[in-house]
């Protein structure tokens, strides 16, 4: 796949503390989700929690 540079994402502390609140709120009408976006990255368990962040975040609307 020509744009997949690696298995999983990987985070430093710093940029989690930065970019992860904003990241996990949407833009208007878009959400990013993902196992990328968790706390648990690399693994399937980061992708539900991922997606019950944004699908709880929708269900509230
Ligand atoms: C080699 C390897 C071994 C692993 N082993 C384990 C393990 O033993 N246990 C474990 O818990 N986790 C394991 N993982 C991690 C686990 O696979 C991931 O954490 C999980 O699959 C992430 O789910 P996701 O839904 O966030 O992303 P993904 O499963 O990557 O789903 C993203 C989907 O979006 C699609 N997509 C991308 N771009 C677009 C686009 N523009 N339009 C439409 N669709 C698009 C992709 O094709 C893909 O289907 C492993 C990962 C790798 C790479």
């Amino acid at each position: 796949m020509p744009y997949s540079k690696g298995g999983w994402a990987e985070y430093t502390t710093n940029v989690r503390t930065t970019y992860y609140p904003r990241l996990n709120q949407p833009d208007g009408n878009i959400y990013l989700c993902g196992e990328h976006l968790s706390y648990l990255t690399g693994w399937m368990a980061g992708a539900f929690e991922s997606a019950r962040l944004v699908s709880t975040q929708i269900a509230a609307l």
